[in-house]
């Protein structure tokens, strides 16, 4: 018989714990942003805005809407992943100029799209937090990337992504020395359509024993449906969600993307103040 040599595992795989486990960092990390914001702690931070930036008033005006309800992140994008090729697809560079205008105007902290390798680090001179989307949760050169910028990443969970694939596209952008990743669920694909995703709030507490990344939830793609998003926003706070991202838009019905999900600025405000109920009730601050 002809002795087989067992093939060696490369050095990397058989490393003990991956860099998103407790084992490799027993305590939370608080991924903080500039000096008063910070995803992980005690506090439940929000971040609130439009799905794409579509003008200068329109962004401009949302972002004083968002300030004024006490948040400190704007959200919209400047690059749009759109299912169809003929859908508004963003105003790209324009975009991001007039999110650096609305952050001279409010004082918010941006958080916005990369959605190409290319254009990554030019995105991430306006963003203060970048946003890698869950259409892009798998693309391995963006990860990479993005794990050797020196800003904190905000990676969304892809819709059909399990949990260890979800950690593992975390890892990529930790293994190339960037510590600063939030993760992000927006809702899976299901058998069900009576809402347009499933927000998967049961990978919270799973996620929670096995990571020290904070973890926040976004119930507007989550759900796609505007009377959805408060009662799910207060739920994820009370499974133990570091924060929430939210769709807000000061017209919806002109929205040019997703304003059947987006909430009225009053809304918002209603959010906040029944999520911060939520986060009191369970310790923790907002
Ligand atoms: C978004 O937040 O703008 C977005 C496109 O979300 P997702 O990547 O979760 O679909
Ligand atoms: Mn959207």
């Amino acid at each position: 018989m002809v002795a087989t040599a067992t093939p060696k595992k490369p050095e990397a795989e058989k490393k003990a714990a991956p860099l998103y486990s407790l084992e490799s960092h027993p305590s939370p990390s608080v991924v903080k942003v500039g000096e008063d914001v910070a995803f992980g702690g005690r506090q439940v931070t929000i971040i609130a805005g439009p799905c794409a930036v579509e003008s200068r008033e329109q962004t401009v005006e949302t972002a004083r809407h968002v300030r004024d309800a006490g948040m400190k992140v704007l959200r919209g994008g400047a690059y749009k992943p759109r299912t169809s090729p003929y859908s508004f697809q963003g105003l790209g560079r324009e975009g991001l100029a007039i999110l650096e205008a609305a952050k001279r105007e409010t004082g918010l902290k941006i958080i916005t799209e990369a959605m190409d390798v290319d254009e990554i680090a030019r995105v991430a001179e306006t963003a203060d937090i970048v946003q890698l989307g869950s259409r892009n949760m798998q693309n391995f050169s963006l990860l990479k990337r993005a794990g050797q910028l020196r800003k904190p990443v905000l990676l969304k969970r892809g819709a059909s992504a399990t949990l260890d694939e979800f950690l593992l596209a975390a890892e990529y952008i930790l293994s190339e020395g960037n510590p600063d990743v939030i993760l992000c669920e927006r809702g899976i694909r299901t058998f069900d359509n009576h809402s347009r995703n499933t927000l998967d709030l049961n990978i919270i507490p799973v996620l929670k024993e096995k990571t020290h990344l904070p973890v926040i939830v976004d119930p507007s793609h989550g759900t796609g449906r505007r009377g959805s998003v408060i009662p799910m926003a207060r739920a994820a706070v009370a499974a133990g969600a570091d924060g929430l991202i939210v769709e807000v838009h000061y017209d919806p019905a002109s929205a040019l993307c997703d304003g059947k999900q987006s909430l009225r600025p009053s809304d918002l405000r209603d959010l906040v103040r029944q999520c911060r109920g939520v986060a009191e009730a369970i310790g923790r601050t907002l």
